[in-house]
Parts: C-alpha cells; sequence; structure tokens
C-alpha cells in the first residue's frame, strides 16, 4: 500500500501519513463492511510509523480530526510498552475466568474445566469427584447484618476453598453463594473424608464484618458426585447428580454432606463422540466392515 522507502517520522510531512490514511479509508470503503467506526466485532489495522511522537500525532488528529484512528506507541526499545500490553492483556484473560469477590474460577471457565477434566478422567480410567458447596441460610445474614457483611462471608469462604484445596484441585464460585471443587483423581471416600474436613473447617470460621458486634459463624452443605473414570459421562449429567445431592443435604438438615451413587455404576453409556462405522472410515476411506 506505501512504498518501502517512506516512513511518518517527523521530518515525514504530515501530508504524507494523512494522504496514507485516506487512501485507506477509501479501500475500506470499497469492502463489504465498509464503517470501520461502528460498535461490534472488527479488525484494527496497525503499523508502525517510526519516529511519530505521540504528542506529534495528537496534534496532528486535533488538527485534522482524525480521531477515529487510534494510536499505540511503540519504541525502538518496544519492551515497556510491550510489557503493559502482556499485563493488560493477561488481566482480561483473569478477569473473563474468574469471579471478582472470590478470585476463584467463574461459572464459564468451571463448565469448561470440568468438561476437559471428564475427558481426560474417561481416557485415563481415573477417578474424578465433583463437590457443590452452597452457604446454609445465608440469605439470613445478609438480612440480619446488610450485604457488605454477606459479601464478607462469601469472601471468607472463596479463601477458605482456595486455601484446602490441593495444587491441581479446581474451585469456583459458580452462583451467589454457591461453589464447586474439581478434584480429579479422587474417589468417594477420599472425597468424603476432604469434604467432611471443609464442612468441618467451615464451622470454626469467624466472620467479622464492620459494625457488628460478635464474629459470624457459618455452615455449608456438600452434593458430592463421582465417576470412575470408565465410562464417558456429560459435565451436565455429573453435575445434576451433585446437586441432587446437595438438595438431600439441604433437606436432611444441612450443615452435611450428602454423595450421589458413582455415576458410572447408574449411568447408561453416553453416546461415543465418533462411531466405529465414523472411524473406521476416517482411518481407512471405507465405510465397510
Ligand atoms: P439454604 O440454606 O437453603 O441455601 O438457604 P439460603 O438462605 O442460603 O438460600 P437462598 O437461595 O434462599 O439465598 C441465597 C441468597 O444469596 C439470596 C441472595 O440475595 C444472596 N446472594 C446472592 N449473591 C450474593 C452476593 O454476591 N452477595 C451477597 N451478599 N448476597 C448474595
Ligand atoms: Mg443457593
Ligand atoms: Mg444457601
Amino acid at each position: 500500500m506505501k512504498p518501502a522507502d517512506t516512513d511518518c517520522s517527523s521530518d515525514f510531512p504530515d501530508e504524507a501519513l494523512l494522504a496514507e490514511l485516506d487512501a485507506l479509508r477509501r479501500m475500506l470503503a470499497t469492502v463489504d463492511k465498509p464503517d470501520c467506526a461502528v460498535e461490534g466485532d472488527g479488525l484494527v489495522i496497525m503499523r508502525l510509523c517510526s519516529g511519530l511522537t505521540l504528542p506529534e500525532w495528537e496534534s496532528l488528529r486535533n488538527r485534522r480530526d482524525l480521531r477515529d484512528w487510534m494510536a499505540l506507541p511503540l519504541s525502538a526499545n518496544p519492551f515497556p510498552y510491550l510489557t503493559r500490553i502482556q499485563q493488560t492483556l493477561k488481566d482480561l484473560v483473569f478477569l473473563s475466568e474468574h469471579d471478582p469477590l472470590t478470585k476463584l474460577h467463574n461459572r464459564g471457565a468451571f463448565e469448561r474445566i470440568l468438561a476437559a477434566e471428564l475427558i481426560r478422567s474417561a481416557r485415563s480410567g481415573q477417578s474424578l469427584a465433583l463437590v457443590l458447596i452452597d452457604l446454609d441460610d445465608f440469605k439470613l445474614v445478609n438480612d440480619t447484618y446488610g450485604h457488605p457483611c454477606g459479601d464478607r462471608v462469601i469472601a471468607t469462604m472463596g479463601a477458605l476453598l482456595a486455601a484446602e484445596k490441593r495444587t491441581y484441585d479446581y474451585a469456583a464460585r459458580i452462583g451467589g453463594e454457591e461453589f464447586a471443587l474439581i478434584l480429579p483423581g479422587v474417589g468417594l471416600v477420599r472425597a468424603e473424608g476432604v469434604i467432611e474436613r471443609l464442612i468441618e473447617s467451615a464451622r470454626s470460621l469467624r466472620i467479622i464484618c464492620d459494625g457488628v458486634d460478635m464474629p459470624l459463624r457459618v455452615t455449608i452443605s456438600a452434593g458430592i458426585a463421582c465417576t470412575k473414570g470408565k465410562l464417558a459421562i456429560t459435565w451436565e449429567k455429573l453435575y445434576a447428580m451433585a446437586d441432587d445431592a446437595l438438595y438431600t443435604a439441604k433437606a436432611q438438615g444441612k450443615d452435611r454432606l450428602h454423595s450421589a451413587p458413582i455415576a458410572d455404576l447408574t449411568a447408561p453409556p453416553e453416546k461415543t463422540l465418533v462411531r466405529a462405522d465414523e472411524k473406521r472410515f476416517l482411518f481407512t476411506g471405507s465405510i465397510k466392515g
């Protein structure tokens, strides 16, 4: 689009840069989606203008009404800028996958991780436990001590989960006062031991809220569902089993756990992702057996 020997440095006339931007604008006007200024998905087109400083660009932009053109500073040593961009991208990725109050995984990340870990479990034949955890009578905390105190309780519970889980377990906040633990490689008996201890740790919490004289006590209920990794199971199915178990724990009086029957022993086999005849076709090109 532009001869290789030109640049847009400060000794390069403004007019050359304006001509290039104009040429790009005209080229874009001829393609199907010409309006670069509207909201929605799109593309940012970038080119390095070596030597052009941000103040020079801003002066030119103000004089020539170029507000729809964005400038991103880079220098011969782009390291500080690239580091900043890299950090911003990292922050955005973290925000998209984590809950701001507890810093645990959010609902979307939880579903994605559970689906992936279940595939791994079915492939390796290793157990996996899913635990759904819900604070008991939490509405009462909000109603009695206020929403900020409720938030403090949720954050404290999140910190407890983060502290008690193993490095390779996943802890998520999947709803208002609902949490989940994904425990790869853990079978039913071990999961029950871990969650009994967690319920005990929650009981011994003493949570201090501003303006509340007495430290608050909380209890939790938990529903556990496990797979032995012998059969493929969808995350929705395992989730529904853990949710039913949690409901039973609540119905039986709260501050306790309840376990679903082991998924592989009760579930009919899920459809495999690739059928035998499709597999044959993929590997041999033939549909005959
Ligand atoms: P149960 O023992 O049966 O679970 O009863 P509960 O009172 O804990 O359950 P319920 O679902 O009735 O109440 C959950 C409450 O959680 C209702 C809602 O206002 C509150 N909540 C949801 N998200 C937040 C939040 O981010 N912060 C605070 N402070 N409260 C929240
Ligand atoms: Mg709830
Ligand atoms: Mg609750």
